[in-house]
This record gives C-alpha cells, structure tokens and sequence, in this order.
C-alpha cells in the first residue's frame, strides 16, 4: 500500500472553521504530525489510534529540525501510512511548507495540500473588519514580520494609503512597526488592531491607531495586527426593538430633490 502526505491547515483555532475536507482526512489518519500553534479542540479531533506527535517550535524555541521533519514525513509515508501534517491557519501561508513540498516531491511521496482558513481571515472575522472596503482598500498586504533566519522583511515597497495591512508575527515591538509604517507616509490617525488567540476562548481584539500603538500592553500570542482605513469602528447598534431618539410614527420617506441634482445648462 502507498502511503500519502496531506499538507493541511488547521485554521485559526475554533474547530467549526476545519474544512469537511480537513476533518474528513484527520479522522482516517494513521500519523499527525503538527505545529505548536494548533489549537488543543481540533488535536482532540484526532483518533485515538492515530500516532500524534508536535513537531513545532515556538516563540524561538528549538523545536524540531526541519530536515528531521521531513525524514519522518517521508519514512512514515514510505511505510504506506496516511500521513497529516497538520499547521495552523493555512499551510501555505508562513509555514516552512515549501520545503516540505520540495522534500516530498524529490523523495517521491504522493502528497495534497487541505487548504485551511488563514488567521487574517479569522481575525477578520471576528473583529468584522471588510479587508478590502471598496472606499478605502484595493489592496490586501499580508505581511510577516519574522524573518526566520532568512532576509528581514522589507516594509518600503508596501506602504500605501490604499493597502489593507496583516502583519503576522509582529513580535513585541509594535513601536517599530508603526515607526516603519509612518515613515512610508501613513497617517497617525490610521486604525490599528490587535487580535490575539482570534476564533479561539481566549480572543482579545484591542483597537488603536498607528500613532498610539507603540502604548499598547503585550497580549499573548499568537496575535496578529490588522493596519488600515477599514478597521475603523462600524457605526454603533442600533437595537430596532428600541426606538432611536430620532424616529418618528410615520414612516421615513427618503425625497429626492431632483431640482439640486439637474446639471445645470
Ligand atoms: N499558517 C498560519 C500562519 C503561521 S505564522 C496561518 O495561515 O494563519 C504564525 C503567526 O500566525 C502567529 O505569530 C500569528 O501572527 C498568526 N496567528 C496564528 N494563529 C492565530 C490566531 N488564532 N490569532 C491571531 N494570530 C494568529
């Protein structure tokens, strides 16, 4: 029997967000191989006789090597099994996986990737914040701010007034960030958000702007920072079963003046 490797993402936290796809694959798993940063309800999805092992690393901790990973994933794929490979939000986003891709692909291991909703999306969400507004963002950056032992990220070809920023793994120097940001020509008065642990128990979503973000306290991670026009705060609630200060019996009747809208010869 050949073995497979599904590259698969958990999603942000909450177990509801898994694809079917996701959930269908894990529950027929005979090995897990997964990242610190899945969440302990969607590990709690896997079968019992299913060989679990976390293989991540976190907040600079040596975890695993990533040739060791591959070794495993390719012996345990060889032996026939189906095996998961199992990282938070998507796998294709921040995630090492294309060198994983390229391990399976020269050793010859039949492998798919299960995409998985990205924490931008789940913080999106839960903060409902429209990444694109058609009135303020025509451009959606996700950024990391971890280099990750490769070149650090480059911030001054992506800053414009009409981009929707996510930064992943901003770190604790949010100062900086906002320094970097400011510097490509953002307004100070420009919404920022924090959402810490989104979709999971433990959510934060804290709301500043690019000037006062430096001043906000350290959340615990994982947490991500949304910058731009469309994280402005939506109007308040208007609860219909309370009648508003302005409302009236009659019903509203929006008038058109077409005398004030006439282009003038
Ligand atoms: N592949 C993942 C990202 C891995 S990089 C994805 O698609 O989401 C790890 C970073 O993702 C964290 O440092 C944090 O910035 C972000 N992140 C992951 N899960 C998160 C969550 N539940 N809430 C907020 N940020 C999260």
């Amino acid at each position: 029997m050949k073995g497979k490797v599904y590259l698969m993402g958990a999603g942000p936290g909450d177990p509801d967000l898994l694809t079917v796809k996701a959930m269908r694959v894990l529950r027929a798993s005979d090995v897990v191989l997964h990242d610190d940063l899945v969440a302990a309800e969607i590990l709690e999805l896997i079968p019992a006789w299913t060989q679990v092992l976390n293989v991540g690393r976190r907040c600079g901790q040596a975890g695993m090597s990533q040739e060791k990973i591959h070794s495993l994933l390719i012996s345990a794929a060889r032996e026939g099994h189906q095996v998961v490979r199992l990282k938070g939000g998507d796998p294709l986003l921040f995630g090492r996986v294309g060198e994983e891709m390229e391990a399976l692909s020269r050793a010859g291991i039949d492998f798919e990737v299960i995409p998985g909703v990205t924490s931008a999306m789940g913080a999106a969400a839960a903060a409902r914040i429209p990444l694109t507004d058609r009135r303020f963002a025509s451009k959606l950056v996700f950024v990391s701010n971890h280099a990750a032992g490769n070149t650090p990220a480059a911030w001054d070809d992506v800053i414009a007034k009409d981009i929707t920023y996510v930064v992943y793994m901003p770190g604790i120097n949010y100062g900086e960030i906002a320094a970097k940001l400011s510097a490509g020509g953002l307004d100070g008065r420009t919404p920022c958000l924090i959402v810490a642990n989104a979709t999971q128990g433990e959510q934060q979503i804290r709301r500043t702007t690019l000037r006062e973000l430096a001043l906000e306290p350290r959340v615990p991670a994982p947490m991500l920072l949304i910058v731009g026009e469309v994280a402005r705060p939506l109007p308040p609630f208007e609860d219909p079963a309370k009648p508003s200060p302005r409302a009236t019996s009659e019903p509203h009747e929006e008038i058109l003046h077409l005398t004030d809208a006439r282009v003038k010869a």
